[in-house]
């Protein structure tokens, strides 16, 4: 059969990439996006002249983004405004130890050096040498290409020496311990666990290419807030004739025999189309919206990643040391990841507390600051877990948050002009992300990566891109998830390449 129609169901960032390199692969793409507004996660809020990234406020890795607007024929440095954040971030331990890692990775061992001193500094240039070459071997070999199972991982790895050294049996906690001999370094490389909404105790080692990503690609800021960036794909879907249509919620993807026949919407409109990339989360795709056993048998079902606790506050005046991203760590980490991934979730008691206060005017009044505040949380989960919906609980939770705050030196209580929260429960209903996971699935276990869904369904013609399919969440894997689904699919005018593994 030859493609032109295809539909794509979810206009969050995986989904937009992907309308964009099917369009420019001379499809005829509609978008389906439930809500009022694209961009999914990547969210906005503007109140009083404050504006906030209601999601990401870090980007990394920006060149999957120049290349996919690229692919469109546009030059995305003409379009937003990408510019570095330096410090990285600073960091504060629960000992009082400051540490600024700076954008530049030649520089971030002397920092650590200077830091927690002992060798720290040496020690994390040889860990991150390693992680450089594991980079070879996962960067472009995995995380651009399909991934159907153990078969894929042998094939794409170049051998038996390359798979020793990705060792997924051992994890990021046990690197931290044999090659980091300073507990606080030890913390930092705990903290690139939840990049990937997962526990470091259980995180593979491998994923110890996170910091080495950020620390060698650097850390960057979209000038008027990430959320542009989003705004600048929608913008070039619409300018290369793509339909993008919001409040246009997917009921059903229908199927027959030969696979996908095209989507039915809530208000019972039906779109025909041998082609359908879903972008909303693959639990919901495979259990609410497809009715086709293939499909339910072949949902793998992996650990959901974190869920985020999230507090918007709008401050007068300015803080005397600022700082674009800032950590502050608590004294017991291990308490964290097992109130959210113990068998009893509960919210985190003393929790990591990741504010991100760009120092950009577009985004707050003059002299005043605009805070996003994210604590790891547990998903919100009513039946067995956290009710986030629970009266006076985030109302509590919020004040406990400003509370650590102030006992870690930031103490903003009298500078609030307003705050809004954003639940797990919030996320979930905003976005559709179940629970109110962050970046869909989390990493933890060796064999996660093998356990996403994978980007060919075994519907021929659905595929799936997004954070809950392979390679993952955060903005640059999503971009890599729609470059794998329009890789699959091919140029319009070319038979389909339909069903499983069928690359
Ligand atoms: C608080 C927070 C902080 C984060 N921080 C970072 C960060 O600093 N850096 C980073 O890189 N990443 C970060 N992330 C992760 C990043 O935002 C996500 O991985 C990414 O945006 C997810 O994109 P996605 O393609 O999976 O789509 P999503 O954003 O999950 O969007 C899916 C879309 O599908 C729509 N949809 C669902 N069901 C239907 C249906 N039936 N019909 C029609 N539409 C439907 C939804 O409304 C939604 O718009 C953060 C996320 C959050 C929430």
């Amino acid at each position: 059969m030859r493609v032109s129609e295809v539909v794509v169901v979810g206009g969050g960032m995986g989904g937009l990439a992907s309308a964009a390199r099917l369009a420019a692969a001379g499809h005829r793409v509609t978008v389906l996006e439930r809500s009022a507004d694209c961009g999914g996660k990547l969210g906005t809020r503007t109140r009083d002249g404050f504006t906030f990234d209601t999601g990401p406020s870090l980007l990394t890795l920006p060149s999957v983004y120049r290349e996919l607007f690229a692919a469109t024929g546009a030059d995305l440095d003409d379009l937003v405004d990408i510019v570095p954040v330096d410090p990285a971030c600073r960091y504060r331990f629960a000992d009082g130890t400051e540490l600024a890692v700076p954008h530049e990775r030649a520089a971030v061992p002397e920092a650590l050096e200077a830091a927690f001193g002992g060798g720290a500094g040496e020690e994390w240039r040889g860990l991150m040498r390693d992680a450089e070459r594991l980079w070879g071997l996962v960067g472009e070999p995995v995380l651009r290409r399909p991934l159907n199972g153990p078969r894929d991982l042998l094939r794409h790895a170049r051998g038996i020496r390359d798979l020793a050294a990705i060792a997924p049996w051992r994890t990021l906690r046990g690197i931290g311990r044999r090659r980091l001999s300073d507990p606080r370094a030890r913390m930092l490389l705990d903290r690139y666990a939840t990049y990937t909404g997962s526990d470091p105790r259980r995180l593979p080692a491998v994923l110890s290419v996170v910091p080495f990503v950020e620390q060698e690609f650097g850390a960057w800021h979209v000038r008027g807030g990430l959320r542009r960036l989003g705004d600048a794909l929608v913008a070039r879907l619409v300018a290369m004739g793509v339909e993008v249509r919001t409040g246009a919620e997917v009921a059903a993807i229908e199927t027959g025999p030969a696979g996908v026949r095209g989507v039915r919407l809530t208000d019972g409109e039906r779109l025909a189309a041998p082609v359908v990339v879903a972008n909303a989360d693959a639990t919901h795709v495979y259990d609410d919206l497809l009715d086709d056993a293939r499909a339910r048998r072949a949902l793998r079902r992996t650990q959901p990643s974190l869920a985020g606790f999230v507090l918007l506050l709008a401050l007068r005046g300015t803080t005397p040391d600022p700082s674009h991203h800032r950590v502050l760590f608590p004294a017991d980490y291990d308490a964290e990841f097992d109130a959210i991934f113990g068998p009893a979730p509960r919210p985190v008691d003393d929790p990591t507390v990741y504010l991100c206060a760009p120092d950009d005017p577009q985004l707050h009044p003059p002299g005043c600051e605009a805070w996003f505040v994210l604590v790891n949380a547990p998903r919100h989960d009513p039946v067995s877990g956290v009710d986030w919906t629970t009266p006076g609980r985030a109302e509590r939770y919020a004040d406990r948050v400003l509370d650590v705050l102030a006992a870690r030196g930031l103490d903003v209580r009298e500078r609030l002009l307003w705050r809004e929260i954003r639940t797990p429960a919030d996320l979930e209903r905003d976005t559709g992300a179940p629970g109110g996971s962050i970046y869909g699935s989390s990493s933890n276990g060796p064999r996660a990566a093998l356990l996403r869904p994978a980007n060919a369904s075994p519907v021929p013609g659905l595929y799936l891109a997004g954070g809950s399919a392979h390679p993952g969440g955060g903005l640059p894997l999503v971009a890599m998830s729609a470059e794998i689904v329009a890789g699959l699919v091919g140029p319009a005018g070319q038979p389909a390449r339909r069903g499983p593994g069928g690359r």
